[in-house]
């Protein structure tokens, strides 16, 4: 623990009387090393002058140069202290605001409002830790091309699986495989460090070739060991830019006796594609083969409408952004809400992804989810570990949530 008198404060706010009694609150919670500045331009000056603060209390709403603006100047500054942000607008402002804080990766304790309480002040400057210990500022590795074709051809990516239930009965319908890189020196890596890398460098259609033939030899074994269960591949929107990718599917999916029915193909747009003619002709072709077709993280980037229109989608997944924590912000609800009564009015299924808890299950309960998927339900794991899982899982079914047999 680092004493509070330790710990230097920044308190930026254009009305004085704020800033006398923001100051008077943290003397009397042991905060002595406190910094006060009545404009953007005074605590720029106080940065560059190496005052370096650790936390930095910003007001949004300034004359001259508002809270959003002096954020920027942070970045170019390389500030590496946190963030809490101070403001009378409504709490959706306050939270766009955080989010804009968050993308510019500098470490946010939270938001106030005016007038601020102290003890939530409190709370929110406890969490405040020195950056050798939070594990921030580790610098995200890049992959090179070489090194991921290198993986591919040394069999170094494995297939971990989620399961997707129903959340009226508890049933496990099926699971969507996850890919991971086993690396011989990082240890397990995760895909947003690597399958950006696949489609830029052309390598994603075989990736997503070995995911795929992995998952249905995976399925096949289940169902000789009389585990039933649809299976869900991640398709990048590179795979449907050629014929390949279909043939590929339709050859295999015949191959090892699997009913399209039971292969779902989940599709997120991570970039706005040139030409989308080709994308919509293979996917209405795989429908047509009887393929589930699935609309990912839907709600974010160009995961939208004019996909929903275009394509004949039998599945959307509500995205875990728009789901965690849903039962507690008007805005998530909102989304969630109207995401859901979407699909519905298009005779879609309903996955909501993200859930977590206990709060997040019961939201999708009331409001006639179909499918849920999440932590609260089980993290991907390795295929070997699911009929263990699947026992634990029908126990909880019954008695932690008192589902199925009435
Ligand atoms: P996604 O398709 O949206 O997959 C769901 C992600 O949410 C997974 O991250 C999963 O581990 C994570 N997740 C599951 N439950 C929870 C939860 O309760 N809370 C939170 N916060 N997260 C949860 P993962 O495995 O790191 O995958 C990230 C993304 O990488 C995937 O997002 C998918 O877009 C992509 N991806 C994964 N495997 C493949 C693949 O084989 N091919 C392609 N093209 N993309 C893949
Ligand atoms: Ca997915
Ligand atoms: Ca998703």
């Amino acid at each position: 623990m680092v004493e509070r008198s330790a710990i230097r404060i920044l308190v930026l706010d254009d009305e004085s009387f704020m800033l006398k009694l923001l100051n008077r609150v943290l003397a009397n919670l042991g905060f002595t090393s406190v910094i006060l500045c009545d404009s953007g331009r005074v605590a720029l000056e106080s940065i560059d002058a190496n005052s370096r603060p650790n936390i930095i209390l910003l007001d949004l709403n300034m004359p001259e140069m508002d809270g959003i603006e002096f954020v920027r100047h942070l970045v170019e500054r390389h500030y590496t202290g946190s963030l809490i942000l101070v403001s009378g607008e409504d709490e959706r402002m306050l939270q766009t605001a955080e989010k804009l804080v968050q993308a510019h990766k500098i470490p946010i304790l939270g938001h106030l409002h005016k007038p601020v309480r102290p003890e939530s002040l409190s709370l929110l400057l406890d969490k405040w830790t020195p950056p050798s210990s939070s594990g921030q500022g580790i610098p995200k590795k890049v992959y090179h091309a070489e090194e991921l074709q290198a993986a591919l051809n040394n069999r170094e990516l494995v297939n971990y699986y989620q399961p997707k239930v129903a959340v009226a009965s508890g049933e496990v319908i099926g699971v969507e495989t996850l890919v991971r890189w086993n690396h011989p020196v990082d240890g397990l890596v995760f895909p947003d460090m690597f399958i950006g890398v696949a489609e830029a460098f052309g390598l994603i259609d075989e990736l997503t070739q070995r995911v795929f033939s992995n998952a249905l030899i995976q399925a096949k074994v289940w169902r000789e060991e009389g585990i039933r269960l649809r299976v869900a591949v991640n398709v990048s929107m590179d795979n449907l830019a050629s014929l390949s990718f279909l043939n590929f599917v339709a050859d295999m999916t015949a191959e090892v006796g699997i009913a399209p029915q039971d292969i779902v193909l989940e599709v997120t747009e991570s970039r706005l594609m040139q030409d989308t003619r080709a994308p919509l002709e293979i996917l209405t072709r795989l429908r047509l083969k009887r393929f589930r077709l699935s609309i990912d993280d839907f709600g974010t980037g160009h995961s939208s409408l004019a996909q929903l229109r275009d394509i004949p989608f039998d599945e959307l997944k509500i995205d875990q952004g728009f789901v965690h924590h849903a039962w507690s912000n008007e805005t998530l609800m909102a989304m969630y809400e109207a995401s859901l009564s979407l699909a519905r009015q298009l005779g879609m299924e309903v996955v909501a992804e993200g859930v977590e808890d206990r709060n997040d299950w019961d939201l999708l309960q009331r409001t006639g989810c179909d499918l849920a998927q999440g932590a609260f339900v089980s993290r991907p794991m390795l295929p070997a570990e699911l009929p263990g899982w699947i026992e634990i899982w029908h126990e909880r079914v019954r008695t932690e949530l008192s589902l199925g047999k009435r």
